[in-house]
């Protein structure tokens, strides 16, 4: 699994097909109309941007992928590890991970430092969207995610493809004070990817995240990694922390080609 570069028009972002079965995409901040801080293409409604910008950037983005933005579901991050099937009976459905097996329903997320975690199982047709903030990472929730899969899809871990997007990577991401030192302990077992750093600690979250995958029992061979860090990389993305949370989204996309 590859994701790949594209532009259409002026907007920039990474695809990845797979088998023809399965599209993934994941946005930059290029092509858009939004000013300053948020420049460009900020997808996100919930920031200070101004909203007219926003709705414009969101309709050149859909018409660019040929997505229609009434098959697209999004949901209410609370960084509380809660998983849903969709569709639910909420039409604003909260929680920090979706599942589908829906061909009609374009699974979409926004972000700006934690890390897509994009499933599918390609044997019971099943799609998934899951938010790694560093809290729901310390909720362990990518082995959630598979248990959830197992429970109501009946997946089998071995079958899973799981691909992880742009993230605040170890060179940036770290945490200071009570909530560092909850981190490093609850997440002991991962401390080959866990560095204490002056005052604070840093953490790889993308080699936690597949790290809890593996021990589930996905395929080292069946994870796929875009590992390029959202903070260091400002042409590309938006960073909540290197912004200093006045920034845009990113929007991430997974669904079945019909
Ligand atoms: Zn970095």
């Amino acid at each position: 699994m590859k994701f790949s570069f594209y532009t259409f028009n002026n907007i920039e972002f990474f695809k990845y097909i797979y088998n023809n079965e399965v599209e993934i995409t994941f946005s930059t901040r290029n092509g858009g109309v939004s000013k300053g801080r948020f420049a460009s293409l900020n997808l996100g409604y919930k920031t200070d941007d101004n909203l007219s910008d926003v709705i414009i950037n969101n309709a050149i983005y859909f018409a660019g992928l040929d997505y229609s933005p009434m098959s697209v579901q999004t949901i209410n991050i609370e960084h509380k590890s809660n998983l849903v099937t969709l569709p639910a009976k909420d039409i604003f459905p909260r929680g920090d991970g979706m599942f589908t097996n829906l061909n009609e329903l374009i699974l979409a997320m926004y972000f700006a430092d934690c890390l897509p975690i994009f499933i599918f199982d390609p044997v019971k047709k099943v799609i998934g969207l899951v938010h790694g903030g560093w809290r729901n990472i310390q909720d362990r929730i990518a082995k959630k995610a598979v248990n959830y899969l197992k429970h109501y899809f009946s997946s089998s871990p071995r079958e899973l493809l799981v691909a992880l997007g742009p993230a605040i990577g170890p060179c940036c991401f770290s945490l200071k004070g009570e909530v560092a030192k909850k981190f490093q302990k609850e997440l002991e077992e991962f401390c080959q990817y866990i560095y204490i750093e002056g005052d604070r600690v840093k953490a790889d979250l993308r080699k936690i995240t597949q790290v809890q995958l593996l021990k589930e029992g996905v395929k080292e061979e069946n994870i796929f990694h875009l590992p390029l860090c959202t903070f260091c990389n400002s042409d590309l993305f938006y960073s909540y922390r290197r912004d200093r949370g006045v920034t845009g989204r990113m929007l991430a996309t997974i669904r079945f080609i019909k």
